[in-house]
């Protein structure tokens, strides 16, 4: 089972129904304006969801600046929380997609075995992953595509630098 749906029965937006208590969901923070819960189709364990209690739709970038700000200092609240209780966590990924719910939210994903992490060691992981998407695929990744060539980027980069208004 890995659907779920967007809206409840009678239509109402499902993070709204959780923020007001309506809807059963594993919380494991909340404030006056936000609240953090385990997501029910997590892909690793602890991935969670942190919300606005309010309704915002759910394009993070979008939200008015001063509300953002907060909601990305909780998220970051939250990823210390996890990396504090996942002893074999040293790094939290955090997504803004928000196109399976739209009410806005941030997907925030413990890595696990990156101890070393904790301890201020880097070391490179690169994915095994090579994946183009020429549109959405209702997914985003982390992982790089095939190498491209420079010359394309450079025409690429002066095109959007000239679109600048
Ligand atoms: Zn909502």
């Amino acid at each position: 089972m890995t659907n779920y749906e967007a809206r409840t029965s009678d239509n109402k937006c499902v993070f709204c129904e959780i923020a007001n208590g309506h809807l059963p969901a594993a919380i494991f923070w909340e404030d006056r304006e936000f609240l953090a819960f385990l997501s029910i189709d997590p892909n690793t364990e602890g991935f969670s969801c942190v919300i606005p209690k309010q309704h915002y739709g759910s394009d993070v970038l979008k939200m008015p600046d001063e509300i953002l700000i907060r909601f990305v200092l909780v998220a970051k609240k939250i990823s210390e929380i996890l990396e504090n209780y996942y002893t074999d966590v040293g790094r939290v990924g955090l997504v803004m997609e928000g196109t399976g719910i739209d009410h806005a939210h941030i997907k925030l994903i413990p890595l696990h075995d990156t101890e070393h992490m904790k301890r201020g060691e880097w070391k490179q992981y690169l994915s095994k992953q090579n994946h183009w998407f020429d549109t959405y695929e209702g997914w985003v990744s982390s992982a790089g595509g095939p190498l491209i060539d420079r010359e394309e980027l450079k025409v690429l980069a002066e095109k959007i630098r000239k679109s600048l208004k």
